[in-house]
């Protein structure tokens, strides 16, 4: 856990519709949950293509950090899961925009779709979805997102239970990825095998097979 002389963080609220989004996530019956590793990869592989394509016209993004990659730690004495890039970044402002509304395509698209069914229905069409970052939620009782965006000097954490509330706070850049997005997931009970290489490596392989950026594994944090 990251730790700031900052004040308490301001509790902010969900979007009703994430919060409904959230709850049926939580209880879904859906026995796939595999699924979340496949949105919270492919939004690391989102991240390092929009720093491509802004790096065109700004190389100073870069940095001395030209390679994307995705990075998956796994920790399963903490049981723990964390997937970072170095990729575009999120600034204060984009972390409570991102991750506090339903604004997305494809989340919007899918809450449109389950407008009216029941849990049950619901849960099926999670799997047919792409129903993005708050599949996360499916596995962790506790999601930190830390985030650093390209070019800024100073970094900032998002973190919630998916219980209706969230805080952002300022944290130090040392605390941060030096650029891109660090999620860390606190895995529930239920999802602790995601923890195990064998397990991450085969659901990789099957989800993510296709993702342009590199995935590297590793077994502890640093
Ligand atoms: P979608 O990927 O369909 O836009 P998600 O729910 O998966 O929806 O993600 C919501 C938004 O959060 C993304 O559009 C992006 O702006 C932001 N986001 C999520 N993960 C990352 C990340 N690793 N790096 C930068 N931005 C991210
Ligand atoms: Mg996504």
């Amino acid at each position: 856990m990251t730790t700031t002389t900052e004040a308490t963080p301001e509790i902010r609220s969900f979007e009703a519709d994430v919060a409904k989004l959230l709850h049926l996530m939580v209880h879904s019956v859906y026995s796939d949950k595999d699924v979340f590793l496949r949105e919270l990869v492919s939004n690391a592989a989102d991240a390092c293509e929009k720093l491509r394509y802004e790096g065109l016209t700004d190389a100073g993004l870069l940095g001395d950090d030209g390679q994307p990659r995705i990075t998956v730690t796994l920790d399963p004495d903490a049981r723990r899961l964390t997937i970072e890039d170095n990729g575009i970044g999120m600034s204060e402002a984009e972390l409570a925009d991102a991750l506090g509304t339903i604004a997305r395509s494809g989340t919007k698209a899918f809450m449109d779709k389950i407008a009216g069914a029941k849990d049950a229905e619901g849960s099926q069409l999670i799997g047919q979805f792409g129903v993005g970052f708050y599949s996360a939620f499916m596995v962790a009782d506790q999601v930190e997102v830390v985030s650093r965006r390209a070019g800024a000097d100073t970094a900032a954490a998002w973190l919630s239970d998916g219980l209706g509330t969230y805080t952002i706070r300022p944290v130090e850049t040392t605390d941060a990825p030096a650029r891109g997005t660090r999620v860390l997931l606190h895995l529930k009970e239920d999802a602790a095998d995601y923890t195990q290489s064998f397990k991450i490596e085969r659901t990789i392989k099957a989800q993510s097979g296709h993702v342009p950026v590199p995935i590297f594994l590793k077994e502890k944090p640093d």
